[in-house]
């Protein structure tokens, strides 16, 4: 089946029309970003919204990437490439960066948001665990007006978030502290496919030791995309090499991967230890400066 079901479509001019058109047109309308996700789902029947409510108009509200005192905000409009593009996210956490270049093809970047991924909730898709790892907020529009939640607990399952009907995801809020450094690892069969596993990593340094880490892992079946028992380790423990290897020995040993087309459990369980220690290496060494 290539062709959806019918369904209504309106275009939002501002947010607030966006907010009543969810509520005019009830809980079976859909919001409609980059459509990277969505329209093949309704062109495979997987998905049949009655309406759809397209925000690509709203730029002037959902887009745009700024630094607002010690938080990093981040539209949900906000196309892959322009956060591939944006200094300022490199300056701050690299881990975006990291995973973008992996993120699908320039094609899928330049239509898709950040919002349609995180909302989309897809188990193999890269951007939560990193908002998982950094620690990041979202923050969500209704008709009763805004609401934060953690980004993790911003996932209650595949293909479901806390996002209710009548609702949209407009921005991320990402702390930004002193002494850190951030790092995506993935694996994939081939470019653009989707990836075998991956893992996310934000570490904050307090001298020597490590005062706190986030680890986001993907498609390792984690509860919202966490690695919470390596993360408990991690803290005051010095940042040395062997430190990462035992914190990617506990996240492997926490895991809870599914065998697929893409791997075998105890590959992808593999992958997960493997990936958090080089993407523990590598934020450490941004953290003290010494990479890119
Ligand atoms: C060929 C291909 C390869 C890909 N490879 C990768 C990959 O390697 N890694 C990866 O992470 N992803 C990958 N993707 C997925 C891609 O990142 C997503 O399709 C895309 O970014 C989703 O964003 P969108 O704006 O297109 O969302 P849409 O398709 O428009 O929407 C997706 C879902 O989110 C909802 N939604 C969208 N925005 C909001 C909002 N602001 N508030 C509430 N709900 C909203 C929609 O209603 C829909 O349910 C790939 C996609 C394709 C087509």
């Amino acid at each position: 089946m290539q062709v959806p079901a019918h369904f209504e479509y309106e275009k939002a001019t501002t947010l607030d029309h966006a907010i009543a058109l969810l509520a005019r047109l009830g809980p079976e309308a859909r919001v409609l970003a980059g459509g990277h996700s969505l329209i093949p789902m309704m062109k495979l029947r997987m998905a049949q919204p009655d309406a759809l409510v397209d925000i690509n108009e709203l730029s002037g509200e959902l887009g745009g990437i700024a630094v607002d005192g010690d938080e990093l905000w981040i539209g949900a409009l906000v196309r892959h490439a322009e956060l591939l593009d944006s200094a300022v996210v490199g300056e701050h956490y690299p881990i975006f960066h990291d995973a973008e270049r992996v993120i699908a093809d320039p094609v899928v970047r330049n239509r898709g948001t950040i919002g349609g991924s995180l909302c989309q909730a897809d188990p193999s898709e890269d951007l939560s665990a990193a908002f998982a790892a950094v620690g990041a907020t979202a923050v969500i529009a209704g008709p009763d007006g805004t609401r934060t939640v953690a980004a993790r607990e911003f996932h209650v399952g595949p293909y479901e978030t806390v996002v209710g009907p009548g609702e949209l995801l407009i921005e991320l809020r990402v702390p930004i502290r002193p002494a850190g450094g951030s790092a995506y690892e993935k694996v994939e069969r081939r470019v653009g496919d989707w990836l075998v596993a991956a893992a996310g990593v934000a570490i904050w340094l307090d001298g020597d030791a490590i005062g706190s880490a986030g680890i986001g892992l993907t498609a390792e079946g984690t509860p919202h995309f966490a690695a919470a028992e390596a993360e408990e380790f991690l803290r005051g423990q010095p940042a040395s090499h062997d430190t990462f290897a035992e914190a990617g020995r506990i996240a492997a040993a926490n895991c809870n991967p599914v065998a697929d087309q893409r791997g075998p459990v105890d590959y992808k369980r593999h992958l997960a230890g493997e990936l958090t220690t080089r993407a523990l290496r590598r934020a450490a060494a941004r953290a003290r400066g010494q990479e890119g």
